[in-house]
């Protein structure tokens, strides 16, 4: 970081979240004073003509980086220096940081949702049954191969948005991944280990479940849901109440920024004090 940079308050914050009360901001500027930063944590509705010219202004101001939200996640590559590893082959980016006036592009959503995961599991040589195709999948899908998941089942309603997924897992990782067409209730294979649902079902609706054979949700699977408003999704409410082990999506969220902190300043943050932040929103 600069000199210059040290008497300035550190600036951060997400593009394209809309504005009002939001969760992020809550939880973030928690951290932030918690940690005793001269910080703060701003969210911008950006439309998509203008990503570029506000990503260039988040560098013209002296920012330490930023979130992106839907629906930048993907055109914001094409503004940035490089990218991090996972996030290249995850093929989107959630979390800019400005290494020596270079933005470079990470996605912490998959380490966030890993963090939460190992709370409960080590996913080395699990099989892990993963409902989506989209972004969130994608970053759980790369990052679970990369932390040595042997199996990926990848069910997604539109097939080949899962065989596109699959051939990325199979093509740059040492996992194997296979694809299921998603047509009716889908049934747990017996040897699974893990279940995630990471399709947008959920969100805002504590009522709507994913078309699942809920019988095959046998005790001891950890079953994890990325949806974090409301937290106690009728995917979580079933596994639990078969025994399952869960795994809510605040924990995803917390440690997806708890990891963006750390990236932009250096510090890491204490995760109670942001999820009582984001409980007290949500
Ligand atoms: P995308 O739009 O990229 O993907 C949505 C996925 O959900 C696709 O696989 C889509 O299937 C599937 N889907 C949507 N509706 C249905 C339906 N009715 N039946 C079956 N499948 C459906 O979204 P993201 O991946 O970016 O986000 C998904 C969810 O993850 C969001 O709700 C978001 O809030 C949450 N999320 C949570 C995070 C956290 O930190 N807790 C972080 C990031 C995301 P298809 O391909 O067939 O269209």
């Amino acid at each position: 970081m600069s000199d210059d940079r040290r008497f300035l308050s550190l600036l951060t914050g997400s593009f394209s979240t809309p504005a009002g009360a939001n969760p992020t901001v809550a939880m973030v500027e928690a951290a932030y004073r918690d940690l005793g930063l001269d910080a703060r944590y701003i969210n911008c509705d950006v439309a998509a003509d203008h990503l570029g010219a506000a990503v260039r202004g988040a560098l013209a101001m002296g920012w330490a980086g930023f979130n992106c939200s839907l629906p930048h996640k993907v055109t914001v590559i094409e503004h940035l220096d490089g990218l991090g590893a996972s996030a290249e082959l995850i093929g989107a980016v959630n979390c800019v940081v400005v290494r020596e006036d270079r933005l470079i592009g990470e996605n912490t959503d998959g380490q966030g949702f890993l963090s939460s995961l190992r709370t409960v599991v080590d996913p080395a040589g699990r099989h892990l049954v993963l409902f989506g195709a989209g972004g969130a999948a994608r970053a759980i899908a790369v990052e679970a191969a990369l932390a040595g998941v042997a199996r990926l089942t990848i069910v997604n309603r539109n097939v080949r948005h899962a065989e596109a997924l699959a051939e990325v897992v199979n093509g740059r990782t040492s996992a194997r991944a296979e694809v299921r067409a998603w047509d009716g209730p889908c049934r747990i294979p017996e040897d699974a280990d893990i279940v995630v649902n990471a399709t947008s079902i959920g969100l805002g609706d504590a009522q709507a479940q994913l078309a699942i054979d809920e019988e095959t949700l046998r005790e001891g699977l950890v079953v994890a849901d990325v949806i974090p408003n409301p937290p106690r999704t009728a995917l979580i409410r079933a596994a639990e109440a078969r025994g399952c082990r869960v795994l809510d999506g605040v924990g995803m969220l917390v440690n997806q920024a708890l990891v963006a902190i750390e990236l932009w300043t250096g510090r890491k943050a204490d995760a109670g004090v942001m999820r009582a932040a984001l409980e007290q929103v949500l």
